[in-house]
C-alpha cells in the first residue's frame, strides 16, 4: 500500500527489525541513512493512519515509525 506522505514502510522495518535480529544498532542506523532517501524516512510520516487501516495484521505502523525515527534519524 502506498503511503500518500511517501514513506518507505517496508524498507524502514527491515532495517528496523534487522537492528534487533543482528543486535547492532550502529550498522542499522548507517544502513538506514544510507540506503532510505530522506523524502521516504520515517519522520515524514504525517500520522494519516491509512496504512494501519489497511494492515491487515494490525500493527501499530504509526508508534512504530517513530521508534524509527527515534532509533536513527539524525539530530536536526
Ligand atoms: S500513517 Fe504515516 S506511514 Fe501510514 S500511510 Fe499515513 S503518512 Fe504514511
Amino acid at each position: 500500500m502506498p503511503c500518500p506522505a511517501g514513506v518507505n514502510i517496508p524498507a524502514c522495518f527491515n532495517i528496523y527489525n534487522n537492528a534487533f535480529i543482528f543486535e547492532d544498532t550502529s550498522e542499522a542506523k548507517k544502513n538506514y541513512n544510507t540506503f532510505i532517501k530522506k523524502e521516504m524516512m520515517a519522520s515524514k510520516c504525517i500520522e494519516c493512519g491509512k496504512c494501519e487501516e489497511a494492515c491487515p495484521q494490525f500493527i501499530p505502523i504509526i508508534k512504530k515509525l517513530k521508534e524509527v525515527v527515534s532509533l536513527f534519524e539524525e539530530e536536526k
